[in-house]
């Protein structure tokens, strides 16, 4: 089974093509880099729509298979940007009516876990640390859905590391400008350490962040203790869930999982816990359509799931633990 997978919530316009024995054909990822500020959604949306077409092309012609080799479409219906998310939701309709193979819509954050067993097929039942621009949870598998134990009560770790960025003059995306930043600090300033049972919240860090830095601390410094002190609440709210839970595998999800810093903390209490820790290649870890693909293809085979066209619509607020997964 050969299944054609496109991701577009935000960012990034990523096509992917992913076999069910688990080979990756193609990932041509096109991201949208704003010139200054945030993620416009319209810019973004008009972005992949410009690049549809020769990024679709492009994948058929490193997958080296022809367009009827595929039997299913899978794209992200949502979360996500609205105009994007209609652009990416109109080109997947069209592919999959043009071929005649079915369409499945596909949950974004789903993806972003299920990916991980693309790579590493002995996870079996594992916490997940899910760290993006907007979201920020701690997520496990149970009884067909995948449940949130703990999140942000604000803001996602990925938009308050863009936001600090930002206030210290870099665009999108700011996480890892401050990744290099943090590299180089050389002194803690104490900022606001907030956990909440299994909650967290980091828009009184970013505040006290932003102060510290317009009062005059260096870049680099206040990079850092960001990053100490954001990171140390995810990795004690993801160790509790593990310990309530008791569960010996845990996965780091999501673009901000490229954090260098961040797996380290995560390695670090996995290996005291004496469990196993997984994060997805670099690749993998960043918006793409082969978690598409992949999601989409287990949803079909194991439970012959479809996205009827009538059903495919877009879903702007569909939470991870609304999914019925019914494929495991
Ligand atoms: P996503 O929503 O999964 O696309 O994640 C986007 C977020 O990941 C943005 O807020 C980026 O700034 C952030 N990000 C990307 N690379 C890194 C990194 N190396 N360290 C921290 N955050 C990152
Ligand atoms: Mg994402």
């Amino acid at each position: 089974m050969i299944v054609l997978g496109i991701e577009g919530t935000a960012h990034t316009l990523g096509i992917g093509i992913v076999t069910d024995s688990r080979k990756i054909l193609a990932n041509v990822r096109k991201m949208y880099k704003p010139t200054k500020g945030g993620i416009h959604p319209r810019e973004a949306a008009n972005h992949h729509a410009q690049n549809f077409a020769s990024a679709i092309k492009e994948a058929f012609e490193i997958a080296n298979i022809s367009y009827d080799d595929i039997d299913l479409v899978a794209f992200s219906q949502g979360p996500g940007l609205g105009p994007c998310l209609r652009t990416v939701a109109t080109g997947a309709r069209a592919i999959a009516q043009y071929l005649g193979v079915p369409l499945v819509g596909v949950n974004h954050a789903v993806a972003h876990l299920e990916v991980i067993d693309l790579f590493y097929s002995e996870v079996k039942d594992p916490v997940y640390l899910y760290v993006s621009g907007g979201n920020t949870q701690v997520i496990s598998y149970l009884r067909h859905k995948y449940r949130v134990f703990g999140e942000t009560v604000d803001i996602g770790i990925g938009n308050a590391l863009d936001k600090l960025a930002r206030e210290m003059g870099y665009s999108f995306p700011g996480g890892p400008v401050i990744e290099k930043l943090a590299e180089k600090g050389r002194k803690y300033i104490p900022l606001p350490y907030i956990v909440r049972g299994m909650d967290v919240s980091f828009s009184g860090l970013l505040t006290a962040a932003i102060k510290a830095y317009k009062s005059g601390e260096r870049a680099e410094d206040v990079a850092y203790s960001f990053q100490e002190t954001a990171f140390s609440a995810l990795v004690e709210v993801t160790e509790r869930a593990l310990a309530y839970l008791d569960k010996n595998e845990v996965c780091l999800a999501g673009w901000v999982a490229r954090n260098r810093r961040l797996r380290e903390m995560i390695e670090a209490m996995a290996r005291d816990r004496n469990i196993k820790y997984y994060t997805p290649p670099d690749e993998a870890c960043v918006d793409n359509g082969v978690m598409i693909a992949w999601t989409g293809l287990k949803m079909y085979k194991y439970a012959s799931i479809e996205t009827p066209l009538e059903e495919s619509g877009i879903k702007q607020n569909w939470r991870v633990d609304e999914v019925n997964v019914l494929w495991r």
